[in-house]
């Protein structure tokens, strides 16, 4: 059975053909005919996937699917969230995207450290952060929705040569210390949030 996946990024592609397994062929968007650049201008994460699905499923009538991912750093309200991947302007950029992170939350944490100083009531300014992947997925003209969170920590500075993104920056809650850039692939696999989100998919998918 065909499934489109709204992405032209392989290494996704790879990564969830080898957790379905080989009742599925999962192709991209372009061998799919779809080979523009798919728009994604929602408010959430959940917003955007479904978006490219949308997209997708309207130009080809295909089973398809689509995911959007965001961090979310609770002493920066959220953000960066939807806007994640371009955090730090102009195209996505990882090293930029993490030293504005850290610049963000340093200046913060000082703003907080001053208001207490001064007897103020101010907000927990902890590092806790999670990683939130949204799938939409279009089976038979129905949607379905699948959700895969990573909880963890923003470190103070970069560790780790592994992984992309965020990971250097990024302490998953139990692992010791490291960061996602330090720990295995299959390590990351198994309790990444695209992880999850994947495998929540593809129970779903066992049974049709
Ligand atoms: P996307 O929706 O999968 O394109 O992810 C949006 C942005 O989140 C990417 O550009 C990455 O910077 C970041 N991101 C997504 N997943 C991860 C991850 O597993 N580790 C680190 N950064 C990630």
């Amino acid at each position: 059975m065909k499934i489109v996946f709204a992405t032209a990024n392989k290494n996704k592609i790879r990564e969830v053909s080898e957790v379905l397994g080989g009742k599925f062929e999962i192709v991209s968007a372009a061998e799919a005919g779809v080979s523009e650049e798919i728009p994604e201008t929602g408010n959430t994460v959940y917003a955007n996937s479904l978006q490219k699905a949308d997209y997708i499923h309207e130009r080809t009538g295909l089973d398809c699917f689509a995911d959007d991912t965001g961090l979310e750093v609770e002493i920066l309200g959220g953000a960066p969230g939807v806007r994640t991947a371009r955090y730090a302007g102009g195209p996505s950029d990882p090293s930029r995207n993490m030293d504005k992170l850290l610049a963000e939350m340093a200046r913060r944490q000082y703003e907080a450290s001053i208001m207490r100083a001064m007897g103020l009531k101010t907000p927990h300014a902890t590092r806790r952060a999670r990683f939130r992947t949204c799938i939409t997925l279009i089976l038979g003209g129905t949607k379905h929705f699948f959700e895969g969170i990573m909880e963890g920590s923003i470190a103070l500075k970069r560790s780790g040569k592994g992984g992309f993104g965020y990971d250097p920056v990024f302490l998953p809650d139990g692992c010791d210390g490291l960061t996602s850039a330090e720990i295995s692939e299959e390590h990351k696999n198994a309790i990444s949030h695209r992880g999850k989100a994947v495998r929540a998919m593809v129970e779903f998918l066992k049974d049709k």
